[in-house]
């Protein structure tokens, strides 16, 4: 077997090097194991099938060999944390093998993400642990299959070393690959640190030639940048309002300059419907609550927006920002007028979103069943009443429901309709436990198989992973997620 190649381009380190630490993984002391590999990523970066089984596909994807063609470094960048400016932070425990493009796919990073200390480590170990991966690994697939955009990731690799966090835990390196790793904070980064310096705009021009491709040309280019940022980080934080998705760390390193999802922490996916819900359980005032996400979206803007006054009028920064709310709002109400099988938000429409909210959050509803369930409330409302506290409420809401859907088609029809925009499964902190358990405590690698099968396609009816469409099993304990990872 020949060795593994890639299409490298490596884009990002033809940029100057106050950008970067050019620099390898640091090694481990065994050779690491292959738990898992993502063969849907497979084409997107130009890799062969085969060499996911190639004797060092485990050593290249944690950084103990270097892959042919990468160019690896760790990224500087800085950020507010938690609301707070926190210096300069960068990839501490992650290294940009580089990037790859196909004609196909265009332009994607490859990156490890605990493959050893760099500069930008401060007191942390480099390390990441497999618990944290699997989630990692898992909840990309899920957000991506769910049709957000999301960073992904080809693989996780076991270091057969322990890692130091609460207790000492497995080791292991994920190999993340999104269309780019640039955050908000790197923007920060240099207008904080490098005060009067063309830093910033030499980062905006490598993002737009890259992936605003259509502004080159265009005079005002920054400003309809800068408005497009807005926009796709609005669309984002609607989209994940509309599933349910928490993120629990948007501080402003954590926030995709092209308005993917980044960073997987302690999420976690609305179940009993609390807008107030906290999914991180270091998050003590609630801040990253579910409901505050889309002002905090608004608020890590007005961060970017400031660290571009070197270079954007703050007239055109204060227009953009303005867009924030429109955009938000509109996309979020339309996903969730779909989610009722509804095309346009009609004033009826929008009351029964809201009024439907209410009675979940009066209940603590099930999120994503009561969605799920719709389409069968149109044959037997049994199960979908069944969600719900109070009955005679909740069956005047679907009456009601009932009434102003089928004016627009037959039960068949929507109930088609319905269960293509309101998944089947979504990734329950319990279920995320089991595939950990799974592997951690029994080496069933191969249970990551069914779970991305379940997750690339989470609108599909499989009667055999029926029980992962529900609320955690009696008896199953609490899931706790914190930063620790
Ligand atoms: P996060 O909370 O994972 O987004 O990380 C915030 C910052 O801390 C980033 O600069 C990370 O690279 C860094 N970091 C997190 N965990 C570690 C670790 N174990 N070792 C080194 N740096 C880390
Ligand atoms: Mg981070």
């Amino acid at each position: 077997m020949g060795d593994i190649r890639l299409p490298f381009s490596n884009s990002f380190s033809q940029l100057p090097s106050i950008f970067y630490t050019r620099m390898p993984a640091e090694p481990f002391v065994e050779n690491p194991t292959l738990i898992h590999a993502n063969p849907s990523l497979c084409d997107v970066i130009g890799l062969s099938k085969e060499s996911l089984s190639h004797p060092q596909f485990a050593s290249y994807f944690s950084g103990q060999l270097s892959l042919p063609g990468s160019d690896s470094l760790a990224m500087v960048y800085s950020g507010h944390q938690f609301g707070q400016w926190a210096g300069q932070l960068g990839d501490g425990r992650a290294l940009l093998l580089g990037q790859v493009t196909t004609p196909a796919h265009g332009q994607w990073d490859i990156q490890l993400k605990g493959s050893g200390k760099t500069p930008y480590s401060r007191f942390g170990d480099g390390r990441a642990v497999l618990r944290s991966c699997i989630r990692e690994y898992l909840c990309g697939e899920a957000i991506h299959g769910l049709g957000i955009l999301t960073t992904r990731a080809l693989c996780v690799v076991g270091t057969n070393q322990q890692v130091r966090r609460e207790s000492w835990e497995p080791g292991a390196v994920l190999a993340r690959v999104a269309s780019s790793h640039i955050r908000f904070g790197h923007f920060e980064h240099f207008f904080y640190h490098y005060p009067g310096s063309d830093y910033g705009r030499a980062l905006a021009d490598y993002v737009i030639e890259h992936f605003f491709s259509e502004l080159m040309d265009t005079p005002d280019r920054y400003r309809f940048w800068f408005h497009q940022v807005v926009v796709r980080t609005a669309a984002l934080i609607a989209e994940w309002q509309a599933v349910g998705f928490c993120h629990g760390v948007m501080n402003t390193d954590n926030m995709s300059i092209l308005g993917e999802t980044i960073d997987y922490g302690p999420f976690g996916f609305m179940e009993g419907f609390d807008p107030h819900y906290i999914c991180n359980h270091s998050d003590e005032t609630g801040r990253y609550a579910y409901d505050q996400q889309p002002l905090i979206g608004l608020w890590n803007l007005q961060a970017l927006a400031q660290a571009l006054t070197s270079f954007i009028s703050e007239t055109d920064l204060r227009e953009g920002l303005g867009e924030y709310w429109i955009h938000f709002l509109t996309t979020y109400e339309i996903k969730m007028a779909q989610k009722l099988g509804f095309e346009i938000v009609t004033d009826d429409v929008r009351s029964l979103i809201y009024d439907l909210l209410e009675l979940m959050e009066a209940d603590l509803a099930d999120y994503p069943l009561v969605f799920r369930l719709l389409s069968e409330s149109l044959l037997d409302t049994t199960r979908w009443v069944s969600l719900f506290k109070s009955t005679d409420a909740a069956l005047g809401w679907l009456s009601r429901y009932h009434h102003e859907i089928l004016k627009g088609g037959s039960s068949h029809e929507i109930s088609t309709r319905l269960n293509l925009v309101n998944p089947k499964y979504i990734l329950r902190n319990w279920v995320a436990e089991v595939a950990i358990r799974e592997v951690e405590d029994k080496a069933n690698y191969a249970i990551l198989d069914d779970f991305l099968t379940i997750f690339h396609a989470p609108y599909d009816e499989d009667p055999q992973f029926e029980r992962f469409a529900n609320p955690a099993p009696e008896g199953f304990g609490e899931v706790c997620v914190s930063c620790s990872s």
